[in-house]
């Protein structure tokens, strides 16, 4: 079947969805205590990050894309959306090269968001001139960081950049436009794991989950 970013916009997770019992899966024991519930099993990630990788290759008419992994949150998603890439493509005419640059953003102090935006390096991006480029985001809140960094890439001028963003929060308060592709929407929650930290715990957490009061206080700064 053939689909298209325009129709396939996401799983939605409605704002009832309670998650899964944290005793129906595994998980680091040194963060017992510390999760609500399993809210996103790791399989599941696997299974929709697959088919993200094959709406990406139908979609790209060039066999050369660089693809920029926004640090740190993104780095699983993307190092996962990388590998599904290259197996979907290989197994098409359309043998794709993939360059992977990394870009680091930070905004975020324990679960709030922080009007101090700041890009960390690398302060050039040439090698996107001219190329076709997917930013790649572990999650997109209000889509201030989106707007941002989008402005800042377009600088280089490359010749189209698209947006893959695992998952979308439907929040009120929405900046910049939704990504190109999305693999969850979800509702209004601080979710952990996967790569996505609360002030840098979490990150070794296959799962995605919603972090417990408990949790919230243990590792606050
Ligand atoms: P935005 O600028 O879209 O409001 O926020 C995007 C950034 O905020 C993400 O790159 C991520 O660093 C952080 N963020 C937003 N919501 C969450 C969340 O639920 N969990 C985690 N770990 N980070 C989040």
């Amino acid at each position: 079947m053939i689909r298209s970013p325009k129709t396939d916009q996401g799983i939605v997770l409605e704002d009832e969805w309670p998650g899964y019992d944290l005793n129906l899966f595994t998980y680091p024991e040194h963060y017992h205590g510390d999760l609500e519930n399993i809210y996103i099993p790791h399989g599941v990630i696997m299974d929709r990050t697959e088919c993200l990788a094959r709406l990406v290759v139908d979609d790209t008419d060039d066999n050369y894309m660089v693809v920029l992994c926004v640090l740190k949150g993104g780095y699983k998603f993307c190092a996962d959306l990388v590998e599904c890439i290259k197996a979907v493509s290989h197994n098409t005419p359309k043998h794709m090269t993939v360059r992977v640059e990394f870009i680091r953003l930070k905004s975020y102090l324990n679960d709030q968001s922080t009007e101090d935006l700041h890009i960390i390096g690398p302060e050039d991006l040439s090698v996107i001139t001219g190329k076709n480029v997917l930013i790649v985001e572990g999650i997109v809140d209000t889509g201030k960081t989106m707007k941002a960094l989008l402005k800042h890439v377009k600088t280089f001028q490359p010749k189209m950049v698209k947006v893959a963003g695992l998952l979308v929060k439907r929040v009120p308060n929405v900046v910049g436009t939704l990504p190109d592709y999305v693999g969850f929407v979800i509702p209004n929650r601080f979710v952990v794991g996967y790569a996505l930290d609360y002030n840098e715990y979490f990150r070794d957490l296959n799962h995605i989950c919603v972090i417990s009061d408990q949790g919230k206080v243990k590792y606050k700064i």
